[in-house]
């Protein structure tokens, strides 16, 4: 292991000169720290940074925990001393504005990649994924809050079984994704990720050990599913599962026109709870600004370069085409019907007729999609790049006013990047969650996923996609386009609690019970430290 021992003198030292510690804490510092803290450099850089690559905050140090006792020995440490120190769990560092950084504090490790997990296997005192069956046949796997979903899924394959809902990208962490929400292609019918999860293990503000559920200690429970982790690190969840198949049947089709393509993914999404032969698996879907949003759209190389679709050729309205992203989940014994099914759905869409592309791929193919793109975009450089994403819940009564200014206005014809769109059910999502979501049954997740590159060309610097942001939210405030942000990024609580609306009372209230001063993700900027 690279942490220094030699170092925790020097770390305890510069948090008594920092924070103000006094002697009889560091005495409880030294027990519960053992030789989890490091501050070597490479550790301070890591926890420093995250994908979206336009923040960058340094920890005092860096704390690898091999059990969640370790991290209650932490975080009591924090609270208990009179002046205190922040603790903030980093999960993958996935996100985009610094929500996982701390300046006067620790950030904790939770995948820690392969030293953090080497650590806790040498150890033995993760949460071994553990399979089980409860409620008669619905299984379930417990797994340590910073295991990747790439992981769990690799694990639970080996049963033949697979969690029910997604991230589109699976290299981000289980309690870093249900600290947002979770979601996906599959959202429509199951929901997203914290309505798949039966069971958690939290360790409050306050260094207590809980194990929470819809049942038991369910304040907590809720409060942490989307709590953007204010209320406690998740070090255990227990997640729902499925049968896993064995193959996917991917298709995308292409409209011109905006009130077909939403009318058709509201259908397919009305499908929710029909026989699996009758829906499909999945539903998402993408905006294409420009000639070459089909082919450079890095989420997947789906339509070949040497076979491209000329926009030209689709008397397109605005420039705009729209491309409805659907998959069939298959195995040997549903492989002679799939085709049929297939078509039958698609006989009820309205699309450009000779726009269908097809492909078939292994299951664990179609999840970890992204990755591949990934690995092609890191070769060239394009990866580690500043990525000034932006995430946002439309109304549905709200989503054609959006295309029209954004769409087919601010955005020009260059993106820089992919945009999704597709529409969700809210009644699979439990409002007792402490995500927000628009007042309507159904609403769209529009996701503008752009890179900023120093190319020389001005649409594709930071500033000037930062300020289409800006446009873009000006927009929606101005005509009263109530849109919530997801993976919301505010700088002050009177942002913060327009964000919650109703919600921010019951979320101010768990926040005194379960993190009374302040000491957890304070990357997310929402309350000040108390001390
Ligand atoms: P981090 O960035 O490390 O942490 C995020 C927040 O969660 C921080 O405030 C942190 O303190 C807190 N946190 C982390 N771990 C814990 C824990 N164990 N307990 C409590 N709090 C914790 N999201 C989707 O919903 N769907 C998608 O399809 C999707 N695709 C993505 C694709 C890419 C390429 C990227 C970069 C992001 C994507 N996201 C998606 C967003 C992603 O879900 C969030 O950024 C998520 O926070 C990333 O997880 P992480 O493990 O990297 O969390």
């Amino acid at each position: 292991m690279n942490t220094n021992k030699f170092l925790l003198p020097f770390v305890i030292y510069h948090l008594i000169s920092t924070v103000g510690l006094t002697i009889h804490p560091i005495d409880n510092l030294r027990k519960g720290f053992n030789d989890q803290i490091s501050t070597d450099d490479s550790d301070i850089e890591t926890a420093s940074l995250d994908f979206g690559g336009m923040i960058k905050t340094k920890p005092l140090a860096v704390s690898h925990p091999t059990s969640a006792d370790d991290i209650v020995s932490l975080v009591k440490a924090a609270y208990n001393s009179p002046q205190g120190f922040m603790v903030s769990a980093r999960g993958h560092g996935h996100s985009i504005n610094g929500q996982a950084q701390i300046a006067n504090g620790v950030v904790i490790e939770m995948s820690g990649g392969s030293k953090g997990n080497k650590l806790r296997k040498e150890k033995q005192n993760l949460v071994l994924p553990q399979i089980s069956s409860m409620h008669g046949n619905s299984s379930y796997v417990d797994v340590w809050g910073g295991e990747l979903w790439i992981d769990v899924l690799d694990w639970t394959l080996q049963y033949g079984l697979a969690p029910k809902s997604w991230t589109d990208y699976l290299y981000l962490s289980v309690g870093g994704t249900l600290s947002n929400a979770g979601i996906s292609g599959q959202a429509f019918n199951y929901g997203p990720q914290i309505s798949n999860v039966h069971e958690l293990d939290v360790v409050t503000g306050k260094g207590e050990l809980i194990t929470c559920s819809k049942e038991k200690n369910s304040e907590l429970f809720h409060g942490v599913l989307g709590g953007l982790g204010q209320f406690g690190i998740i070090t255990r969840a227990r997640i729902a599962l499925e049968q896993a198949p064995n193959k996917v049947k991917w298709i995308r089709v292409l409209y011109n026109n905006f009130s077909t393509f939403t009318k058709d993914q509201e259908y397919l999404i009305s499908l929710h709870g029909k026989p699996i032969s009758e829906r499909f698996d999945y539903v998402e879907g993408f905006v294409i600004v420009d000639e070459l949003g089909l082919v450079n759209n890095w989420r997947s190389s789906f339509f070949s370069p040497k076979n491209p679709v000329k926009i030209s050729s689709l008397n397109t309205t605005g420039g705009v085409l729209y491309c409805l992203e659907i998959t069939k989940n298959y195995d040997d014994s549903t492989a002679n019907t799939i085709d049929q099914e297939v078509e039958a759905l698609l006989k009820k869409l309205d699309f450009i007729p000779s726009s269908v592309f097809t492909t078939d791929l292994p299951y664990v193919d179609f999840l970890d999609r992204v990755h591949k793109a990934e690995l092609k975009l890191r070769s060239k450089g394009l990866w580690d790049v500043p990525h000034p994403w932006l995430n946002l819940f439309v109304p549905k009564s709200r989503i054609a006013d959006f295309d029209n200014v954004v769409f087919k206005g601010i955005l020009g014809n260059k993106t820089s990047g992919p945009i999704l769109i597709y529409p969700i059910n809210k009644n699979k999502w439990d409002s007792q969650n402490s995500v927000v979501t628009p007042d309507e049954d159904v609403f769209y997740l529009v996701a503008l996923l752009r890179s900023a590159l120093d190319s020389g060309e001005e649409t594709q610097t930071l500033q000037y996609l930062r300020n289409q942001n800006r446009q873009i939210l000006k927009f929606c405030d101005e005509s009263g386009i109530n849109v919530k942000q997801y993976l919301p990024n505010y700088n002050s609580q009177k942002e913060w609690k327009g964000h919650f609306g109703d919600k921010w009372e019951l979320f101010l209230k768990r926040k005194m019970q379960f993190d009374p001063k302040h000491i957890l993700a304070t990357g997310q900027h929402i309350f000040e430290p108390s001390f």
